[in-house]
C-alpha cells in the first residue's frame, strides 16, 4: 500500500533524478548485463546490447551503457531473453519446484492442474511463496491430477471448482481438464463443458492425446484464448488424420484464437514422427511447455531451454522459439501482462541463455532420439532485478 506522502516524495524524487545530470542518474543502475545478444520477440529487438536494470525494472536496453553498477552479468557470446515462461508445469506441487526451474531460466510458471477442489489450497500457497511469479490452473477434478481422475465425472463438480477459485483468485488463473482416453475415457466432452461453467470465462487447457473423442469435438467448446497442451501427441484421435494431413479444424481452430502448447512431458505426450509431419505442413506450437516437475531434470525433460531446442532441427527460427517460451506465453493471461518482455519499465525477469553449436541429442516419450546441431542452456537468471542462485 503506498500513502498519499508516500507516492509525492517518490513522484517528486523521480523528477529531480530526470533533471539530474547524467552521470548521477547512471549511478543508479543495480545491475548490467552486458554485452549479449538481446533477443526481445515483444519489441522486436535482435542485436547486442545491455541490459541495465534498476529498482527491480528494466531500465535502459542499448549498445555500452558505460555506467557503472554493483553488479554485472558478462553475457558476451551468450543470449539474453526476457525470463522464459512455462504456462504448463507441476511446479505448485511442492515448495522445492519453484526455485529449482528458477535456475533453469523460467520466471514465471503455470501449474497446470496438480490441484482441483479439494487440494487446491495447497498449491496456491505455493504459487504465492514462490520466488517468480507463479500461478495455477485449478483441475476440473475435484482431485487434481490422480490416476483417471474423470472416469467418475462426480468428481467434476463445478461448484466446488468454483469455490476453490473464489478463495484462491489472486493466483487461480484458469481451468485445466485432461481428456485421454484413460484419464477421462468416454466422460471427456462433459467433462470440458463442465471446465468451462467452472471458468465462467477464464481460460481453459486441456490435455490431449489419445482421446476417446476427435480433437474437432473439443474445438467445438473452446474459446478464444483456450490452449490445447501436448499438441503433438500421437493418435488415436490426434491432430492427423489417418493419411497423415493436419485435420481441416486444426487450422479453424487456430483462426479462431484457440492456442496450442507443446507440453513436452513424459509418457505419451509426443513423438518425433509426429512433430515431423505437422511442422513439415507448417503446424508450429505458439507456446513451449515442459509439464515440469522437480523429477525432469532426469526424464528426458531436463528444462525449460533444452524443451525449446527441440523444435529447432526441424527449421523453427529462434526468434520464433524464444517468442513462444516468452511473450506468446505472456499474452495468455492478464496476470502475466508486464512479463515475457525487456521493454523498458517492465519488471527485470530476465534470462542468460547459451546457443551451443555440436551434436546434441533429444528425447520424445517412447525413448526415441534425435540429434540436432544447436541446444539452447540456461546460463543466469534475474528475476525481479535480483540474480538467481546459479545452478549446481
Ligand atoms: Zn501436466
Amino acid at each position: 500500500m503506498i500513502t498519499r506522502r508516500q507516492f509525492c516524495a517518490t513522484a517528486a524524487s523521480a523528477a529531480i533524478l530526470a533533471r539530474a545530470p547524467s552521470a548521477f542518474a547512471q549511478t543508479n543502475y543495480e545491475l548490467i548485463i552486458k554485452g549479449g545478444r538481446v533477443i526481445d520477440p515483444s519489441v522486436g529487438i535482435d542485436a547486442v546490447r545491455d541490459v541495465a536494470i534498476s529498482a527491480g525494472k528494466i531500465a535502459a536496453v542499448a549498445p555500452n551503457i558505460t555506467a557503472s553498477a554493483p553488479d554485472t552479468i558478462d553475457a558476451r557470446g551468450k543470449l539474453v531473453v526476457p525470463g522464459l515462461i512455462d504456462i504448463h508445469t507441476h511446479a505448485g506441487r511442492s515448495k522445492e519446484g519453484p526455485p529449482m526451474c528458477l535456475q533453469d531460466g523460467v520466471t514465471g510458471w503455470v501449474d497446470a492442474g496438480s490441484g482441483g477442489a479439494d487440494n487446491m489450497d495447497q498449491v496456491a500457497a505455493v504459487a504465492r511463496g514462490a520466488p517468480q511469479i507463479g500461478r495455477c490452473l485449478i483441475n476440473i477434478s475435484r482431485v487434481g491430477i490422480a490416476p483417471g481422475e474423470l472416469l467418475d465425472l462426480t468428481r467434476a463438480n463445478v461448484d466446488l471448482a468454483r469455490g476453490a477459485i473464489a478463495r484462491n483468485r489472486d493466483v487461480v488463473i484458469g481451468v485445466k481438464g485432461r481428456m485421454s482416453n484413460n484419464v477421462a475415457g468416454a466422460n471427456d466432452l462433459e467433462a470440458l463443458r463442465r471446465a468451462q461453467a467452472a471458468a465462467d470465462g477464464l481460460p481453459v487447457m486441456i490435455h490431449v492425446g489419445q482421446n476417446y473423442s476427435p480433437l474437432r469435438s473439443y474445438f467445438s467448446l473452446l474459446k478464444r484464448g483456450d490452449i490445447v497442451t501436448h499438441i503433438y501427441a500421437p493418435g488415436p484421435n490426434s491432430l492427423l488424420d489417418d493419411k497423415g494431413k493436419l485435420i481441416p479444424e486444426l487450422m479453424q481452430a487456430r483462426r479462431r484464437g484457440i492456442l496450442f502448447d507443446f507440453g513436452n512431458g513424459v509418457n505419451d505426450h509426443f513423438d518425433w514422427a509426429t512433430v515431423e509431419a505437422a511442422t513439415k505442413q507448417d503446424f508450429w506450437p505458439d507456446t513451449f511447455s515442459t509439464d515440469w516437475n522437480v523429477m525432469s531434470r532426469t526424464t528426458g525433460v531436463v528444462d525449460m531451454p533444452n524443451v525449446m531446442s527441440k523444435l529447432l532441427m526441424f527449421g523453427m527460427p529462434l526468434s520464433a522459439v524464444i517468442a513462444a517460451g516468452t511473450v506468446n506465453a505472456a499474452r495468455i493471461f492478464p496476470s502475466f501482462d508486464d512479463r515475457g518482455t525487456l521493454n523498458v519499465g517492465a519488471p527485470a525477469d530476465v534470462a542468460v541463455l547459451e546457443l551451443r553449436e555440436g551434436e546434441f541429442e533429444f528425447l520424445d516419450n517412447y525413448k526415441g532420439t534425435r540429434k540436432g546441431k544447436q541446444r539452447l542452456f540456461p546460463v543466469a537468471t534475474v528475476v525481479g532485478g535480483k540474480k538467481a542462485p546459479a545452478r549446481a
